[in-house]
């Protein structure tokens, strides 16, 4: 059997480390004589499973311990709601920052809880760049602010965190947590769903600063409640417990790949590599302002947009799979998370030079 590249946004591909530990262990976790779907979340054996995965996690993102870090369900999209849920804190409004299609999400969603102040936005230029520190527009009344690290559609990043005064920085870090080393203690809440550079999807990690946890209203129901989802070290209810073991793998596979500043000179050799074929071509571009582009979800368009189902389907034939852009912005997008190696990066290269070559 060959493994294919796949640039899919998410769920996105894993390491095959990842895979064939969690095969070779699939009917009997570590002498335990038992799978770890079939474990009780409250026995020993998961437990450990639980307790090295929250570590793992910890020590690569060197989180403070004045942050409390819950493994919850939902998506960031149930975070979009939890958030002004748990932390407005009687305030009347929070500002966003709306940077593509996850931040217009985001911002609708809080829409229902308060009063949304946009600070920012770049819906002026399609979503191809971020507007200047010195446009932002805070208000220091407002509860928070809430901006996407990473526009995974749009393929535009954040290349650093944002000056925001006294207002707790709120960060849906989705598509880029674990790509770059990030210091923590800038952040109120960092959140993010697995799918995308940390697992497979099902889990959504929620790391917060422990003066924002514990402002919700009574009204907010227990599993949406940071301060009840803390004290019960996010286990008020059965948590998906094979994929807390799954994303345990990918964060000790991590470890070994010598962590978060390792892997961030690999991904900025890989998108570099990436974006200077894209450039240097006449049949390719990239619409992102330079300073923003992305270095885990790479868009780009043909010159000929008649080419593009050519283009996907002889991309698949070569084992390079799902390249399409998302429904909504056309074109194709290429995701390289952690786990796509170089050497899929470079196939990728090769594939688009030929395809200019013969067409
Ligand atoms: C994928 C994604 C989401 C949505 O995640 P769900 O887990 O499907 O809720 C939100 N924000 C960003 C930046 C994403 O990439």
């Amino acid at each position: 059997m060959a493994r294919i590249y796949n640039f899919s946004a998410g769920p996105s591909m894993l390491p095959e480390a990842v895979l064939l530990k969690a095969q070779q262990e699939m009917l009997d976790w570590q002498d335990s004589g038992m799978s770890v779907l079939e474990m009780s979340h409250r026995g020993k054996y998961f437990m450990a499973i639980a307790e090295a995965m929250k570590n793992d996690l910890i020590e690569l993102l060197s989180i403070p311990e004045n942050y409390k870090v819950l493994f919850l369900q939902g998506g960031a999209t149930a975070q979009f709601a939890m958030i002004p849920q748990n932390i407005l804190n009687g305030k009347s409004s929070a500002c966003y920052v709306n940077t593509g299609a996850w931040s217009t999400s985001a911002i609708k969603e809080a829409g229902k809880y308060c009063e949304v102040k946009i600070a920012a936005s770049s819906e002026d230029t399609a979503y191809t760049s971020i507007p200047k520190a010195e446009q932002w527009l805070l208000d220091q009344d407002a509860a928070y602010l809430h901006y996407t690290s990473n526009e995974t559609i749009h393929g535009v990043e954040f290349n650093h965190v944002p000056e925001v005064g006294n207002l707790p920085l709120v960060c849906d870090m989705s598509s880029n947590i674990l790509s770059r080393t990030v210091d923590i203690n800038r952040f109120g809440i960092i959140y993010a769903g697995t799918q995308k550079n940390m697992g497979p999807a099902g889990v959504t990690v929620v790391i917060v600063r422990e003066d924002l946890i514990g402002l919700a209203p009574k009204s907010v129901p227990s599993v949406f409640n940071y301060a009840q989802q803390a004290k019960s070290d996010s286990m008020l209810n059965t948590p998906a417990t094979y994929n807390w073991y799954l994303l345990g793998l990918v964060l000790q596979w991590l470890k070994g790949e010598g962590g978060v500043a390792a892997i961030e000179q690999r991904n900025i050799q890989k998108a570099g590599k990436l974006y200077q074929a894209i450039d240097q071509s006449s049949l390719y571009s990239n619409p992102v302002a330079l300073e923003c582009r992305s270095r885990m979800n790479i868009p780009f368009v043909l010159a000929d947009a008649s080419l593009d189902k050519e283009f996907l389907s002889l991309a698949e034939k070569n084992g390079l799979s799902t390249l399409a852009g998302h429904r909504s912005v056309g074109g194709m997008r290429a995701s390289i998370y952690n786990a796509m190696p170089e050497a899929g990066v470079d196939a990728l290269i090769a594939f688009m030079a030929e395809f200019e070559r013969t067409h």
